[in-house]
């Protein structure tokens, strides 16, 4: 019998900016359940990408006065480093304007769909707003602006091919309804369904070459057409897999795939649980098992943008105070619904009151009162011992919590489970109060020297269980912790500080808060 196979991806952001700590969010989530999935012995596929084909890219590119092809490659570099900036474990990166497994796999992706007659030409008119590369309807613009740029849409008039969305309602809502297409929270899963309820509209899905700047993949067998950006970046999910040239990835992956998650943020919710599902069905493949949608961070109260600045960089972030403080306010402090707001003093306070003064505390005490009592040498586990109870539910619980709060995609209520462990044992120690065993043990109080056998054992076993459940929510961390706890010779090394105190460090660069709006994709 083979492991489950899980396929996890994050949305392919547009490269026409640097990244900002809103993909860092989608990244770490989607790690954490990649982490989390490995270690039950899945097979997990983390795949990332960029979103290279934009109209918006070729504009920022021209406004900075350099070649597209430079700017594009540029940015989706700093895409790139994200991963070992924030310790992801990303399996593949898909890059659609050069990467040779994207353009077969659209260009296939929409042969099938012309194949089953949900692709013709008409003449269009519309508002057209480029930050989104989206026609919008009078209805959705309030006072005539973008919902999420502000701007006003141009006026666009031309011919366009046209995917036959409209076919597709009934079986979108069976599919959503029946859990086929599970999409999470409720409130978005609702939103969906609300949206398919109001009637789906046939959807343009190629632009004229020369409004594209020639940038883009041409439209099998019209070529002064370009296939429309968001066609060309839904289709990455399965031409990172080979969809376009015969790999087995794609097998394994996507058709054969035990679960197919999707995670991404709110704004382009209707892309995902909507448009892409309807390709997937006419082109005959199945559909994800789930998309999980998040709210987007504010940075200092104020929208992030990436357009508009390098808001709150999450690589610089990590390298001044951490890959682990970035993560863990990523995980503990973003709820699963409702939008976060991020500054880097809520950042280095909850580091260091959970990190430094709680776990790190825990560990040191814990290898320290072994070296010094038991020459580092670990007691043979015992019973619980008495008081120990709370520590004792809190180490069993943890990982299964975990994993029950990971399967609703709650991450706080994941960390949480594991929070409780070193919650615990700082509680047990402050009532068992072991130095004063150990003092009446030297002062010849056998039971005494029993029960603080029993209470280190017990106190290193949530250790060596910290290490283990911390592993998908903090690697890094997770290995220090576990090296803390693995004997040479039988004795436990010197106790080492498993976190730095990040109060008195200041960034040498000032994090930016952007001026205006931005799509937060
Ligand atoms: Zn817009």
């Amino acid at each position: 019998m083979t492991a489950p196979h899980t396929y996890i991806t994050t949305t392919i952001p547009y490269v026409n900016a640097r990244p900002h700590i809103g993909h860092a969010l989608e990244f770490v989530q989607a790690d954490v359940l990649a982490r989390f999935r490995r270690q039950r012995g899945d097979r997990v596929r983390f795949q990332a990408g960029t979103d290279d084909n934009s109209l918006k890219n070729v504009l920022a590119a021209q406004e900075a006065g350099e070649s597209v092809r430079e700017f594009v490659d540029r940015n989706a570099e700093a895409f790139v480093a994200l991963g070992p900036a924030l310790s992801l474990t990303v399996d593949d990166v898909i890059r659609t304007s050069r990467d040779a497994r994207h353009r077969p796999g659209v260009e296939r992706f929409w042969r099938a769909c012309a194949a089953a007659g949900d692709l013709y030409r008409k003449r269009y008119e519309g508002l057209y707003c480029t930050g989104c590369e989206q026609f919008y309807s009078p209805a959705e613009l309030p006072a005539g602006r973008c919902p999420e740029h502000g701007t006003e849409p141009q006026r666009v008039a031309e011919e366009n091919w046209f995917f036959r969305l409209s076919r597709y309602g009934d079986r979108l809502r069976a599919a959503i309804t029946d859990g086929e297409l599970r999409i999470e929270p409720a409130g978005r899963r609702n939103e969906v369904l609300a949206f398919i309820d109001g009637g789906l509209e046939d959807f343009s899905v190629s632009r004229p070459a020369a409004r594209a700047g020639g940038w883009g993949i041409p439209v099998p067998g019209d070529p002064g057409q370009v296939i429309y950006v968001w066609f060309d970046a839904l289709c990455n999910y399965v031409t990172a897999l080979g969809y376009g040239t015969g790999d087995d990835a794609y097998q394994q992956w996507w058709a054969g795939a035990g679960r197919r998650v999707h995670l991404l943020g709110k704004g382009v919710l209707r892309f995902h649980a909507v448009y892409w599902p309807a390709m997937l069905l006419s082109s005959g493949q199945p559909l994800p098992t789930d998309i999980v949608v998040h709210d987007y961070l504010t940075a200092g109260g104020r929208k992030i943008s990436k357009s508009s600045g390098s808001a709150a960089d999450p690589a610089a972030l990590a390298a001044e105070y951490g890959t682990d403080a970035v993560r863990w306010w990523l995980l503990r402090e973003v709820p699963r619904v409702g939008d976060a707001d991020f500054t880097v003093e809520r950042m280095t306070a909850r580091a260091d009151d959970e990190l430094a003064n709680g776990l790190g505390n825990l560990v040191n005490r814990v290898i320290a009162m072994i070296g010094q009592y038991r020459d580092g040498r670990v007691p043979g586990a015992a019973a619980v011992p008495a008081g120990g109870a709370d520590l004792a539910a809190a180490c069993g619980q943890a990982s299964e919590r975990a994993g029950a709060a990971l399967a609703e995609f709650d991450f706080r209520e994941a960390t949480a489970a594991v929070w409780a462990i070193a919650d615990e044992a700082n509680r047990f120690i402050n009532r068992v109060r072991p130095w004063d065993l150990a003092r009446a043990e030297r002062g010849g109080d056998i039971t005494a020297g029993r029960r603080l056998d029993g209470v280190l054992s017990a106190l290193f076993g949530a250790c060596v269980e910290l290490g283990a459940d911390l592993e998908p929510f903090l690697p890094d961390a997770a290995a220090r912790i576990t090296r803390q706890c693995t004997p040479r010779d039988g004795r436990l090394p010197d106790p080492a500080p498993v976190f730095r105190r990040l109060g008195a460090t200041r960034l040498s660069r000032p994090v930016r808060v952007p001026e205006g709006s931005g799509t937060g994709e």
